[in-house]
């Protein structure tokens, strides 16, 4: 019997966060928040970052722990930002 066991790129689910997290926040008030730059902004963070797969909670578990290391998160945030500065240059405005 074929379950839909789903897919999770657990760097996806953090950088997701921490773009809509800084994009919303006090620092780049004149950025567009649009969903398109949002996902543009994750899109090139996440092109230049490790990927971590996994299919069970156990190893979703794992992967946040590993994650969540001060040197990976200040690499996800460093990627993170640098994306979002990339964005902030375009003309998209809403
Ligand atoms: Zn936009």
């Amino acid at each position: 019997m074929e379950q839909n066991v789903p897919l999770i790129n657990v760097t996806e689910e953090l950088v997701r966060g921490i773009v809509r997290f800084l994009l919303h926040g006090p620092e780049y008030p004149t950025y567009c928040h649009c969903e398109v730059c949002e996902a543009k902004a994750s899109a090139i963070a996440l092109n230049h970052l490790e990927s971590h797969y996994v299919a069970t909670v156990e190893d979703r578990d794992r992967a946040f722990s590993y994650l969540k290391q001060p040197k990976q998160i200040a690499e996800i945030n460093k990627q993170v930002i640098h994306a979002i500065h990339i964005i902030g240059q375009n003309t998209h405005k809403s």
